[in-house]
This record gives structure tokens, C-alpha cells and sequence, in this order.
């Protein structure tokens, strides 16, 4: 059985650090979230020992896991954060973290957001289109300020992921094509209300082998050149997220693995000032967290056999999303009881809510599962479909916890709603 480290079986019961799991379940009920700390911290101290001496920045992939909680512990671990909506820069400086310590992604940022963030004062705008670029700088004139500003290449490269979450590529929406860069950051450089500051990519997500990060680089490499014969000089160089995790048989590497031959490429080509980011959100979450839930129902049939679980697509979109496989294991294993092939499904109308499929467990009506690494896009994708209340999530520290989001309750689901007078 695969638990992750700060995942224990102790006298027979899954643990989050020293708590047992079934504990928590029954203090909180199900279905619920529960993340280590300490598997937080040592996610992040992969990255932090990887870029320990160097001038570089780590920011946190904010929509891989919001909760504040979360976003606390990486703001004190000394976290920079890059968000993507106006809502997750909100999170973030509720959270503590520093304006000049965030970078701003997304393809759509719209008016609204590009203010709040120049008013904040963030560290980069990760432009994405030409479109966007005048849109920024003539918000940022109007308002008397200089918006900092990175262009997201589209390096053409191919991250040999899930083809959802591949980005890098000339076909997805992201990024300025790698050919039009050039002539745009001449544009940028005319307009008065920018400031070039750097240049970003990010191409895609669970990705387990360096190279594509490396041909990226390549690239971009011969972008700073072309600009820099231009007379234009960056700051940082930002290559993105996406390093992955072990789901079940993966074996991505140490972000050290990723980032000496980066800081050796900088350094052959005499560009060792450029300030390195790595905007990493699963690598930092996704094994940290747990998702608890309890069998309602077993049902057999000549075909197919179903543990009907209190979970569902709503709490983890994954499966239904992206065919994504995860781990489910037995909070308290069993000995004696018959084990099934079983598919994992949730309560909802769809066909597609399902958990796991083909997984050979034995179970009994009442059991609590856990589905393992939900750290990661698993709350935050979260929805209430079906007026299904999003799941409680709680924050294990060794033996203490905190209930760092209630469950929410099913008035909260219409609360703000309004029906109309008859006419
Ligand atoms: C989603 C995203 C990230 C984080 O990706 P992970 O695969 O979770 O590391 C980083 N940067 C951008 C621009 C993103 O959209």
C-alpha cells in the first residue's frame, strides 16, 4: 500500500501525521480534507534547498490550493505567490504575503483586476497578449504608475503531459507565439506606462522529465539575446510551474534537478544576474493533502461493482476532468472481508462522477477511504453541483489540527439568492 511519508499507518489506521484519520472523520465528518504541515514544509524545502544562495524567487501557484491557511504557511516560509484573478490576489494579501513579491498570469485579466493589482503594487504583469499589453499600460497611465511587465512566451514546446494541461504549445490559448515576442517587447518598450521588467512560460502541468523545461529555456535564452541586441534588458527570467508529483508509479525530479542546469545555462552565457522564478503549485500541495470519504453503499452487478461513496466529482474534479488517477486506500484495512473489484462514484447525476475505477479493495458499507494526493486541485476546483456543501478542510500540525474551513452548510448554498416579485 502506498501511504506518502507524512501519511502513516499506525496500529492499523491511516494517519495525518499523529492523528489518526478516523478521528478526525468522526469529529468533523465526511467528506473532508486534511493537509500536513509538515508535508508542506518539506515540499517547500525541496525548493528552498534548490535555490539556496541564488538570486531567485519561488512563487507559489496560488489556484493549485488557496485556502488561506495554506497560503499563510508558504507567505512565512518566505513564499512569492503568482495568482491569477483579482479573487486570488485578495487571498493572497489577506494572507500577509508582500505586493512586490507576486506575479500576475492569465490570459483574460480584465480591468478590474489589472487596477486592484497595479494599486497593490505587485512585482509583474505575465503578459499574454498584445491586446493586453495596451490595455495595461493605458490603465497604468490613467492611473499615474509604471505597470512592470514580463511577456508569457509560447515556446512551442511539447510537456508530454495530459493534453488538458499541456500550455506550451503553438495550439493552446496561452502565451505570445516566441516569434512575435520580439516586436511586442519593442512595442512595450514605446508605451509609457510600462516597465519591462522580465519574461516568462509556463509549459504545462505534471510534468516528470526536465527536458521540455530545458528546451524552453533554450529558447527563451535566445530571446534575452535577440532583446538584449535591442537595448532591452531583463530582470528575471520566469520559467513557470508544472513540475509534478507522485500520483502512482511517477518519478518526477528534485526541482535541484531542474534548476542546476538552469542556473549552469545562466551562468555559461553570462546572464547569471537575471533573478530566477518558479511558480510551482502542485509540486507543493498535491501530496499534502488527503481527501476523506465514507462508503454509503456497495452494489453489485454482472458487469461493474460500486462503492458509492459520500464524495463526489463536486469535491475532487480530477478524475472527471482529466481522467486523473488517484490512490485510494482504506483509512482502517480490513482483514477478513471479501475484496471486490470496485469503481469509486459519487452521489451526482452525471456519468462521469466518478472517483477511481477498477480498484480492488475490501470494503463494507461504512468505511472511511482516503484519496491520496488531493492536496492539489482538489479544493480549489471544488463546486457545489447538485447543492452539495463544499467539503470541511483541516490543517494537521503533528498532533494538533485546525479546522481551517468549515463545512459549509446548505442555507449558505441559496443564501444569496433572490426570487422575484409575480407579476
Ligand atoms: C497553474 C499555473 C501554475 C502552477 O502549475 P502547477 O502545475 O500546479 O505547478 C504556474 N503558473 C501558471 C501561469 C499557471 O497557470
Amino acid at each position: 500500500m502506498t501511504a506518502a511519508p507524512h501519511f502513516p499507518i499506525r496500529d492499523g489506521i491511516l494517519h495525518a501525521e499523529n492523528l489518526p484519520l478516523t478521528d478526525l472523520a468522526d469529529q468533523y465528518g465526511s467528506p473532508l480534507y486534511v493537509y500536513s504541515r509538515a508535508a508542506l514544509q518539506e515540499a517547500w524545502r525541496r525548493y528552498d534547498s534548490a535555490v539556496a544562495g541564488r538570486n531567485a524567487l519561488i512563487c507559489y501557484g496560488v489556484k493549485a490550493n488557496s485556502n488561506l491557511a495554506v497560503l499563510h504557511e508558504f507567505q512565512q516560509l518566505g513564499a512569492g505567490f503568482d495568482i491569477v484573478s483579482g479573487g486570488e490576489l485578495a487571498r493572497v494579501l489577506a494572507a500577509g504575503a508582500a505586493p512586490g513579491r507576486i506575479v500576475f498570469s492569465g490570459v483574460g485579466k480584465q480591468g478590474w483586476e489589472i487596477r486592484k493589482a497595479l494599486a497593490a503594487g505587485i512585482k509583474c504583469f505575465n503578459v499574454e497578449s498584445a491586446a493586453e499589453l495596451e490595455r495595461l499600460a493605458d490603465m497604468a497611465q490613467e492611473m499615474g504608475v509604471r505597470a512592470p511587465v514580463s511577456l508569457r512566451v509560447n515556446p512551442d514546446v511539447d510537456a508530454r503531459t495530459h493534453p488538458y494541461i499541456s500550455t506550451g504549445l503553438k495550439e493552446n490559448k496561452f502565451g505570445i507565439d516566441i516569434q512575435q515576442a520580439p516586436a511586442l517587447y519593442r512595442q512595450a518598450q514605446q508605451m509609457s506606462g510600462l516597465e519591462i521588467v522580465g519574461v516568462d512560460c509556463h509549459i504545462g502541468s505534471q510534468i516528470t522529465e526536465i527536458s521540455p523545461y530545458l528546451d524552453a529555456l533554450d529558447k527563451l535564452l535566445a530571446l534575452i539575446d535577440a532583446l538584449a541586441a535591442d537595448g532591452i534588458q531583463l530582470r528575471h527570467l520566469d520559467l513557470g510551474g508544472g513540475l509534478g508529483i507522485r500520483y502512482t508509479d511517477e518519478t518526477p525530479p528534485h526541482p535541484a534537478e531542474l534548476l542546476n542546469p538552469v542556473f549552469a545555462a545562466l551562468q555559461a552565457r553570462g546572464l547569471d544576474h537575471l533573478q530566477i522564478i518558479l511558480e510551482p503549485g502542485r509540486s507543493l500541495v498535491g501530496n499534502a493533502g488527503v481527501l476523506l470519504t465514507r462508503v454509503e453503499y456497495l452494489k453489485y452487478s454482472d458487469v461493474r461493482n460500486f462503492a458509492i461513496v459520500d464524495a463526489a466529482m463536486n469535491d475532487l474534479m480530477r478524475p472527471a476532468l482529466y481522467q486523473a488517477w488517484h490512490d485510494v486506500v482504506p483509512v482502517q484495512p480490513r482483514t477478513g472481508t471479501r475484496t471486490d473489484t470496485y469503481d469509486i462514484v459519487g452521489p451526482i447525476c452525471e456519468s462521469g462522477d466518478w472517483l477511481a475505477k477498477d480498484r480492488e479493495l475490501p470494503l463494507e458499507q461504512g468505511d472511511l477511504l482516503a484519496i491520496l494526493s488531493a492536496g492539489a486541485y482538489g479544493f480549489s476546483m471544488s463546486s457545489q453541483y447538485n447543492t452539495r456543501p463544499r467539503a470541511a478542510e483541516v490543517l494537521v500540525d503533528g498532533s494538533q489540527h485546525w479546522l481551517i474551513r468549515p463545512r459549509e452548510t446548505v442555507q449558505e448554498l441559496y443564501a444569496h439568492e433572490r426570487i422575484p416579485p409575480r407579476t
